[in-house]
């Protein structure tokens, strides 16, 4: 399966339309009511239990004092009873269209509500929990690579720089990774928040990245251009991808400057041998923009939404 750029084919994306949740709005237009049919469309594909309510559910995730109250046992059973579980957003060649990757991303269900990472995944890190979801995820990639075969793609996780910093990390990931039948070559590790860690944690860090990378994984720079993923980290880190904030490509919708601050990251990353992905990529407009921009790799809802497992086709 392919994203088709050329030719009058309908690309599997383009049949579970993007828009951004606040559809419109984020370009600073007036609501549209097609936009906010689609984002429902989208998150009904991102959320397994599918229906009208589950989508509206989403929107009542967890509130302020239910996340402090949140308890390292209640963290591990969500994750062994299976409320929290991946979705898989496919990533594909911005020169073919064909499908080269999947971010795997958190959900949590739970007695008809849905609650999306921003709110839980500081709680799994700050819980010591995070590689208990790894190793997870790492087995229902296990399963995707058993459903489809012929799927020789990566699949790309999303790691805490706090997390991989720890002792013991490399071992375990590499034999969950293994325990699960997965080649550690077809494993990407996106580091997440680039949080100032103290120097010890550093050290560790670029020893623990770099002990995974020499095994053959990659390891992936995410949200760069924004926050803590700063020019620093790539200099130190043994980085082999990095992911474009999406704001960025938002802003160079409209913004000769967000363009050309996009394009020179293309540039400053082809020659540090980068791998590059563009994030966010919302509309066919995106998709001809980021890939005018030199992006390597092409993720969003223009071409394919985060799906459960039971959705994914491939
Ligand atoms: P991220 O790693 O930057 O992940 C991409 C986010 O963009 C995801 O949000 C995805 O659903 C969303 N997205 C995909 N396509 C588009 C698009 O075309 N437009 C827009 N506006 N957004 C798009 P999500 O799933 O809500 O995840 C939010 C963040 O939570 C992630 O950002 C990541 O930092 C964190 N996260 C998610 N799952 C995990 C996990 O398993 N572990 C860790 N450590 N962090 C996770
Ligand atoms: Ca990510
Ligand atoms: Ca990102």
């Amino acid at each position: 399966m392919h994203y088709a750029f050329f030719s009058d084919e309908v690309s599997p994306g383009a049949r579970v339309p993007h828009p951004d949740g606040a559809g419109a709005g984020t370009d600073g237009g007036p609501p549209d009511p097609e936009a906010a049919r689609m984002a429902r469309l989208r998150r009904r594909m991102a959320w397994p239990l599918g229906g009208q309510e589950g989508a509206d559910a989403t929107e009542r995730g967890l509130d302020h004092e239910e996340l402090l109250a949140l308890t390292r046992g209640d963290l591990i059973g969500a994750i062994e009873f299976g409320h929290i579980y991946p979705v898989f957003q496919p990533q594909v060649c911005a020169q073919h269209g064909g499908i080269v990757g999947m971010e795997v991303l958190a959900r949590w269900s739970d007695k008809g509500r849905h609650h999306a990472p921003d709110r839980f995944v500081g709680s799994i890190t700050s819980h010591g929990v995070e590689t208990l979801l790894l190793d997870h995820f790492l087995g229902a990639c296990g399963r995707v690579r058993a459903r489809f075969p012929h799927y020789t793609g990566r699949f790309s996780l999303n790691v805490n720089p706090s997390t991989a910093a720890a002792a013991g990390f490399v071992q375990d990931f590499v034999r969950a990774s293994i325990s699960h039948g997965l080649d550690i070559a077809r494993i990407v590790l996106e580091l997440t928040e680039q949080t100032r860690i103290a120097r010890d944690s550093e050290a560790r860090l670029l020893e623990n990245l770099s002990a995974l990378s020499e095994r053959g994984m990659m390891i992936s720079q995410d949200d760069f251009g924004s926050g803590y993923a700063s020019l620093q980290a790539l200099g130190l880190l043994p980085f082999k991808q990095v992911k474009v904030d999406k704001i960025l490509l938002h802003r160079a919708r409209h913004a000769e400057r967000a363009r050309r601050l996009f394009s020179s990251s293309m540039v400053l990353a082809r020659s540090l041998e980068l791998q590059t992905v563009a994030e966010g990529v919302e509309s066919p407009d995106d998709v001809t923009l980021a890939r005018s921009l030199g992006a390597d790799l092409l993720q969003g809802y223009a071409i394919f939404p985060p799906m459960p497992f039971e959705l994914l086709q491939l």
